[in-house]
């Protein structure tokens, strides 16, 4: 039996004040992730911080035309949620693609971008892992590494980000907003998570003493010219192998606007400003979305069990942005949601 404490915050400076208190301490929202973490001894809180009372739960529009959804808001009510469903559809449709219904009612906004990596030896406490144990060593990089990344690894590790609905938050360009003891801040959400470098343990630039208060959608939502297609090992309840959230602005055949970003593939969801202009101005056609392909994946590299995953990335990144300009949704889920 391994003790720790429990205390309730009850607004956000209390949240802010009670972590800044005790560095080994956690907040919990959902707890579908670190409730795992903490029965597979991979974390070992001193104190729980409940923060599921605080009013961090609601959607609303901003000033500039874009809507704020709260850290607590649950990922099933916020793909439900009529206007993100109409306006973004792309973030509902990525949501709805993870996990399973129970676990998207319990899950929330902000422990959906601080969820850690599903990397098997980062759970299993017997084996080395960086992640876990800083300088230990990657027991993936020469072991089981199916899952793993091809694309911004390290030689510490090659783990990648799990969640479905980062991957569509960063296509959208949205923004993070945290609270910590210095005041607020906004992060920009290309900035918010990390590639492993030689500090794989920190998965994101929070600030151990910062807590996520909201995401912000700017205004675009690509509404008419979207996809989130997952290509996972069963059709339901698996992690990404592969993902692709891609989003076009057309004018005719001709591509104005695309936005462009993987999971499944790298330490965060990743995004390539140079994939994104080699669609600009071109022709929506196959050719052209294999060449965003080429320029997307020109640095992957695979590892012995996942170099499939090179192939995958390329036929899926073409498949995505090929639904994107015929305006089809990928599933029968997303067709309900319409
Ligand atoms: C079996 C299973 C399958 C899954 N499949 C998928 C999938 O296919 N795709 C997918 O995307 N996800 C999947 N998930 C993951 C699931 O989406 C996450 O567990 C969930 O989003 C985490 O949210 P939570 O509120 O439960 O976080 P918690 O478990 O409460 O917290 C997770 C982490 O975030 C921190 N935290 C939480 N809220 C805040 C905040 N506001 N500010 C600062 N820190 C905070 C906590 O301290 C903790 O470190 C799966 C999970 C399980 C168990
Ligand atoms: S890939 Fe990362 S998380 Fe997995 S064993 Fe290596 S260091 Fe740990």
């Amino acid at each position: 039996m391994i003790n720790f404490q429990y205390a309730r915050a009850n607004d956000v400076a209390d949240a802010v004040r009670l972590i800044t208190a005790d560095p080994r301490a956690r907040f919990i929202a959902g707890g579908t992730n670190l409730i795992d973490l903490m029965k597979e001894d991979v974390e070992r809180p001193t104190r729980l911080i409940d923060i599921t009372r605080l009013p961090l739960k609601s959607v609303e529009e901003t000033a500039d035309g874009g809507w704020r959804i709260g850290a607590l808001v649950p990922n099933s009510d916020l793909a439900y949620h009529p206007l993100i469903a109409a306006r973004y559809p792309m973030l509902a449709s990525a949501i709805l693609a993870g996990a399973s219904a129970q676990l998207r009612n319990m899950a929330s906004t902000g422990g959906n971008l601080l969820q850690r990596t599903r990397c098997y030896y980062f759970y299993d406490t017997a084996t080395p892992c960086n992640k876990r144990e800083p300088g230990s060593g990657c027991s993936a990089i020469a072991g089981l590494n199916r899952m793993h990344a091809i694309l911004g690894t390290s030689e510490a590790c090659i783990a990648t980000h799990p969640s479905d609905m980062c991957v569509a938050l960063a296509a959208l360009d949205a923004r993070v907003h945290v609270t910590g003891p210095a005041g607020e801040r906004a992060i920009a959400f290309s900035a918010f998570h990390r590639l492993p470098g030689d500090t794989p343990q920190r998965d994101t630039n929070l600030q151990p003493d910062e807590i996520v208060t909201a995401v912000e959608l700017p205004a675009r939502g690509f509404a008419a010219n979207y996809t989130y297609l997952k290509i996972r090992d069963r059709l339901s309840y698996a992690f990404a192998l592969v993902s692709v959230a891609a989003a076009l602005e057309l004018e005719g055949d001709a591509i104005k606007e695309a936005r462009l970003a993987l999971g499944g593939v790298a330490h965060k969801p990743w995004r390539d400003p140079a994939a994104e202009a080699a669609l600009c101005g071109q022709t929506a056609n196959q050719s052209t979305f294999a060449r965003a392909a080429d320029v997307l994946l020109r640095d992957a590299k695979g590892f012995e069990h996942n170099a499939f995953k090179v192939d995958l990335a390329h036929r899926a990144i073409v498949r995505a942005l090929t639904q994107a300009t015929a305006g089809t949704p990928q599933s029968q889920s997303d067709k309900k949601i319409r």
